[in-house]
């Protein structure tokens, strides 16, 4: 059984998450392990980040939409290799891939692919994976990231 979450104490030398007004609930869900998703209360669309429901009017903004637990599954809609380190505090990970996920919700998330099961070619796309909570407890935040699963 895959892990769900990992913790990191080594000292945290990238950008900082940017949490705002707008996605302090998702960056707090992510603390409890919860991949919140902003939900139209009407149709129930998904959307990730913020945004308006494309559905139908919904003014004033955010009055019919509310933040709803994810399944924190879904499938490689696209992956690159990162070969090369664009900020110093990656380069110690170097190759490492980072994918535009697919959840099963329908919103789009990029981040990082963790664990042994890696995607090498083309035919890694659309494979299924599910959310890792990566906790950074002496910063305080979590990150998500993803991990091929096997159904
Ligand atoms: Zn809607």
């Amino acid at each position: 059984m895959a892990p769900r979450s990992i913790t990191i104490t080594t000292e945290w030398k990238k950008p900082v998450p940017n949490v705002d007004h707008d996605n302090e609930v998702f960056w707090e869900g992510l603390k409890q392990h919860k991949l919140m998703l902003w939900t139209c209360k009407t149709c129930g669309a998904r959307y990730w980040p913020k945004a308006y429901c494309q559905n139908h009017d919904n003014e004033p903004f955010a009055d019919d939409c509310e933040w709803r637990e994810s399944s924190g599954r879904g499938r490689i809609f696209a992956f690159n290799i990162h070969e090369w380190a664009f900020q110093p505090g990656f380069k110690d990970e170097v190759p490492y891939v980072y994918a535009l996920v697919e959840l099963d919700e329908g919103p789009l998330i990029s981040s990082q692919l963790v664990g042994d099961n890696q995607p090498s070619d083309v035919h890694n796309v659309g494979q299924r994976v599910e959310v890792v909570y990566e906790d950074h407890p002496n910063e305080g935040f979590t990150l998500p990231k993803f991990q091929i699963v096997s159904d």
